[in-house]
């Protein structure tokens, strides 16, 4: 390679994309590359018969930050799409998140105090002043019909472990609402890019140099040769050859269905299977983030599993040893003066897609 570049940027997911797009700005040349055979690492979408399959699970854009709102909408339009899942627990449908619609539902409640008094009557018999875990804290905000319908089994599969085993906080990101709102999020901005995220990712890194299908590790003295410096989004136990060992990642594995002649196979986006018995979490039907009008029809089983190293790593688990770990990857990491690290698994962090963008604003206007 004879050519230099200030940048080298390892992965063409959302925080490589948006980092090149600002180094760019900057004045800086850049050369991205990814070790898959296409850009926008887990936001990618892929065209199937029209439709835009999100190829490494579901993305629902939602932020409250007016600038990271106006950064991602003027590359693309997005449409009103508002997450609104339902669950299915053994044949019955159920609105989430937890709302009037819930407890009208499950109980035959129709006003808050109604709903009220019958959380604070299930409560009681459990006496949880002081929840200690998923069971305890779900318990105490909406009560044991709910818990054992709505959360009790998909939790299970989800995690892979009892909901007694599990932390507090994590049902704590579900709103809890006492008006007939089926929005799963409390954010102000919400919608899904109008022609999938591949589209967005596309227009972001448009006049940069890229290549596909390129592992940074088999050709890294010849990239390194050539940039000034790296900003690197791969795993950071990797990159450091895992000299401490691996850090463990929550996986899913997808079965995708193109269903030819079918128009509308559920009629909403995301339908959880709450029960412990399925063997899947949830179906996503992907044209219905995008009000698709096609013929057919693409849906995706959602299978969590636990990981092994070599699985996709999606989720990074937070627990003490794993936190542990990775502080111990970080200082060799802050130790490096060429290369700066950031994203989902450069940072060993759960990121949202609005925070992976902040992350990247704030990296970049340090450089
Ligand atoms: P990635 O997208 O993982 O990109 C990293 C890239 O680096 C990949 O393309 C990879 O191939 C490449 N790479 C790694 N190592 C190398 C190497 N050695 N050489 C070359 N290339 C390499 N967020 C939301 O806001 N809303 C949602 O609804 C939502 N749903 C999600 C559902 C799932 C199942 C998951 C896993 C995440 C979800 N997220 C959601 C989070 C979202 O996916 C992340 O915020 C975002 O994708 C992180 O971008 P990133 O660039 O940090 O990482
Ligand atoms: N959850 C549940 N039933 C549902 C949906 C979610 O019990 O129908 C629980 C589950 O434990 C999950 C948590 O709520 O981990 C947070 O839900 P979210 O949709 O944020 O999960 P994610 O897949 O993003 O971790």
């Amino acid at each position: 390679m004879d050519k230099k570049y200030d940048f080298l940027i390892v992965g063409t997911g959302l925080f490589g994309a948006v980092s090149a797009y600002l180094l760019k700005k900057k004045g800086y040349s850049i050369l991205l590359i990814d070790k898959r055979d296409h850009i926008g690492g887990n936001i990618y979408t892929e065209n199937v018969n029209g439709i835009n399959v999100h190829k490494y699970g579901a993305h629902i854009f939602h932020t409250s930050n007016k600038e990271v709102w106006q950064f991602v909408n003027s590359f693309v339009e997005f449409n009103r799409y508002t997450n609104s899942p339902v669950a299915n627990y053994k044949g019955r449908l159920y609105n989430l998140p937890f709302n009037m619609n819930t407890f009208y539902q499950m109980w035959g409640v129709k006003t808050p105090e109604e709903a009220k008094a019958k959380i604070e009557e299930q409560k009681r018999e459990y006496h949880l002043e002081n929840p200690k875990n998923l069971e305890e804290q779900a318990i105490s905000l909406i009560g044991k019909d709910i818990y054992e319908a709505l959360i009790k089994g998909y939790t299970q599969k989800q995690w892979g472990r009892k909901c007694t085993e599990l932390p507090a906080f994590i049902i704590k990101r579900l709103p809890v609402r006492f008006t007939f709102d089926n929005n799963y999020f409390n954010d102000k901005y919400q919608g899904i890019p109008e022609g999938g995220y591949t589209a967005l990712v596309e227009k972001m890194i448009e006049g940069c140099e890229v290549r596909l299908g390129i592992d940074y590790f088999d050709q890294k003295e010849e990239l390194d040769a050539c940039v000034g410096k790296v900003i690197y989004t791969g795993e950071i136990d990797r990159y450091f050859d895992y000299r401490y060992g691996h850090l463990q990642y929550r996986t899913v594995s997808f079965e995708t269905e193109l269903l030819e002649g079918v128009e509308n196979y559920q009629g909403n986006a995301v339908v959880n299977y709450t029960d412990a018995e399925t063997p899947y979490t949830r179906i996503i039907e992907h044209k219905h983030f995008e009000y698709g009008t096609q013929p057919d029809t693409v849906i995706s089983k959602e299978y969590s599993k636990e990981w092994q190293p070599g699985d996709e790593p999606y989720y990074p688990v937070n627990d003490d040893k794993n936190s542990e770990l990775y502080a111990k990857y970080k200082a060799l990491a802050d130790a490096q003066t060429k290369v700066i690290f950031g994203g989902r698994l450069a940072e060993y962090k759960y990121y949202d897609m609005h925070k992976v963008i902040e992350r990247a604003f704030e990296l970049v206007s340090g450089i």
